[in-house]
């Protein structure tokens, strides 16, 4: 008896401490607001365009610093060495992402720069090696604003030996490497050129390989208005947007402000090939997102 008795006090005892125990964690969690699903909306609410953070980035914060998303070059891993030539169908998000090959230019691309910043957007530059050059303050300044730098060969030539295309990749990288302190992780063939031995080796050399689902058609002598028209048409979300900043494409500069102004207005945001790529990695329709969507392109003027 005496020991049931006590072993009933102990129960209740027990009871009792189990029961504040869980109402401490429980105000805990309130308190904390960072369990179970209550840090969910608080992760989703971190914005895809965060606000911009050079000094951030210069002071050699890590690329994947939590709501930098912007700041992180990497990519999931089912786009390493895949050819990215059309968007996801029914992706709904209204990403879309703005690239710019063959610069930097000194002139151009500090104004595109500029125009980006004032739009809150983030665009990926494919820049040339032999250009970018000499012109690390740029990709400094690309990097630290929250873009992406990626590869567009170290000259503009498209058919060269496999030894030739490595050194190029090799090259550019390290031109990329040195001024910003990040591996370069996206490749855009010349002329979009899929099956030449420059994009053979970048595959080898697991960088996705980005063309393009929409172009501007600023390569050829349209204007601005056109090029503006060509983009803001109808973009669908998930959208990559062809697009240069090499010498003499003025018109380009031009026609931006009205694609960040108009497709702003209309609820899209500007991301980084690399953000663009890890949304889709999230979203992962069922049946989706599998490498073997993402099929090779074809050749297509520009790039
Ligand atoms: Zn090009």
């Amino acid at each position: 008896m005496l020991r049931d008795d006590f072993a009933g006090s102990g129960g209740r005892l027990l009871w009792a401490g189990l029961i504040w125990a869980v109402l401490a964690a429980a105000a805990a969690c309130l308190i904390l607001a960072g369990c179970g699903r209550g840090a969910v909306p608080a992760a989703q609410a971190v914005p895809a365009i965060p606000a911009r953070a050079p000094s951030a980035a210069a002071a050699g914060v890590p690329a994947a610093a939590p709501g930098a998303s912007a700041l992180d070059w990497t990519i999931p891993q089912q786009f390493r060495g895949h050819v990215v030539a059309k968007r996801v169908r029914f992706f709904s998000r209204r990403l879309l992402a703005l690239t710019f090959d063959d610069g930097p230019d000194p002139k151009l691309t500090p104004q595109i720069l500029d125009l980006l910043a004032e739009h809150r957007a983030h665009a990926t530059f494919f820049v040339l090696g032999e250009t970018a050059q000499g012109r690390g303050d740029l990709l400094r300044r690309m990097a630290a604003e929250g873009h992406v730098v990626g590869l567009h060969g170290f000259t503009h030539v498209a058919r060269v030996t496999p030894e030739q295309a490595a050194a190029s990749l090799d090259r550019t990288a390290a031109v990329i490497e040195k001024a910003t302190g990040r591996r370069p992780t996206v490749f855009r063939p010349p002329y979009g050129l899929t099956g030449s031995n420059l994009t053979r080796m970048a595959r080898r050399h697991g960088y996705a390989v980005i063309l393009w689902t929409i172009s501007s058609a600023d390569t050829r002598p349209i204007g601005a208005p056109v090029i503006a028209r060509n983009v803001i048409h109808t973009p669908n979300p998930g959208d990559i947007v062809l697009m240069h900043d090499g010498s003499g494409h003025r018109a380009t500069v031009e026609a931006l402000p009205q694609i960040l102004r108009e497709l702003g207005q209309a609820g899209f945001q500007f991301v980084t090939v690399p953000e663009l790529l890890r949304a889709w990695d999230e979203w992962r329709a069922p049946g989706q997102v599998a490498p073997e969507t993402y099929r090779a392109g074809q050749e297509r003027d520009g790039g």
